[in-house]
């Protein structure tokens, strides 16, 4: 199904439901980048896009997914003997298949590889759930202003179980916020608002070609939304992924700090996020093959070129966010 096929296929219910499940790869706490103060990051599995760059390629697909460590794997062949679907082999020339489409994520090769080199990404959660993970910090986020922040992947390809956190947390006095690439349907997007005090969100080419090649989708929903979000008076941090060779140009970072700053002053900071290489060994985890293999991170007078640029337009320009 296509992110546009799912968008349309998304109905918003009226009546929210705490018993709703959703996908959930990771609960992070005491994070102080994504948000005022102290939060809690909730990921939502799922994303849209299919950004050449993606940090968390695990993440992707909506559906929990399998991932073999290959550097703990000591090579034992529990997970052959043990997993009744058969997903496991080894060819002729001894390497090592895995065909992940047989897979139901039934977990008998984790619970029996002791190496701990396979895991399954990816849990379904209610949404009493997920704030009864979230409410364990609340002592903090009252001493420090913090909250949620629901990520992903795209936590809103998830949009009606978002849609339920988001209530939760506001009727349990939460601050709340997402980040989001803003790839989703405007209606959806702005039910969603309503109920997000802060987003946080990413402008990764200005250039809709530019954006369809390193994403796989056009940019005119992104802008429309992150506009509207500006005219409904909510707070925005805008990032820019800075990719070397993608979008690192004076010209695009000139097109993204305009437009930012036509956004008005809910903008609270415009953060260039420099190009790292973290999220690679994670692709041949899930036996992809990452795109920008050999790509060396920016060069720092790069960074602050870009800095500069995007100074002239916008007050408040952060490196690293
Ligand atoms: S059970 Fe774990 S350690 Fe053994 S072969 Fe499978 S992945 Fe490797
Ligand atoms: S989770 Fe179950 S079906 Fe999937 S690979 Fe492991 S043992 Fe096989």
């Amino acid at each position: 199904m296509t992110w546009k096929e799912r968008q349309h296929s998304f109905r918003l219910s009226d009546r929210y439901n705490a018993a709703l499940t959703g996908t959930v790869f990771d609960i992070q706490r005491f994070s102080v980048h994504d948000g005022n103060g102290i939060r809690t990051l909730v990921f939502l599995k799922g994303c849209p896009l299919h950004c050449m760059w993606c940090q968390n390629p695990e993440s992707m697909s909506p559906k929990p997914e399998l991932m073999r460590l290959p550097h703990l794997c000591i090579g034992c062949g529990k997970c052959i003997e043990k997993c009744p679907e058969n997903v496991f082999s080894i060819d002729s020339e001894g390497a090592f298949i895995v065909e992940r489409d047989k897979c139901t994520y039934c977990g008998e090769c984790v619970a029996h590889c002791y190496a701990g080199a396979m895991t399954i990404v990816g849990r379904y959660m209610t949404v009493d759930d997920v704030m009864e993970e979230v409410e364990r910090d609340r002592h903090f986020y009252e001493t420090s202003g913090g909250g949620v922040t629901f990520s992903g992947g795209e936590p809103t390809m998830q949009a009606e179980f978002l849609l339920e956190c988001l209530c939760e947390a506001h009727r349990r006095g939460l601050h709340t916020a997402i980040e989001t690439c803003a790839m989703v349907r405007s209606d959806v997007f702005e039910r969603i608002l309503e109920h997000t005090d802060l987003v946080l969100t990413d402008i990764k080419h200005m250039d809709s070609a530019q954006h369809r090649r390193l994403t796989g989708a056009p940019n005119e929903l992104v802008l429309r939304n992150i506009s509207n979000a500006a005219a409904m008076g909510k707070k925005l941090r805008i990032r820019v992924p800075l990719i070397p060779g993608c979008n690192d140009s004076v010209e695009n970072i000139e097109a993204t700090a305009k437009f930012v700053s036509s956004l008005g002053s809910n903008v609270e900071s415009l953060d260039i996020l420099p190009y790292h290489r973290l999220g690679e060994p994670k692709w041949e985890q899930l036996d992809r093959t990452y795109p920008l293999h050999g790509i060396e991170p920016n060069a720092k007078e790069t960074v602050l070129t870009m800095h500069g640029v995007a100074q002239k337009y916008v007050e408040s320009v952060t490196i690293g966010g």
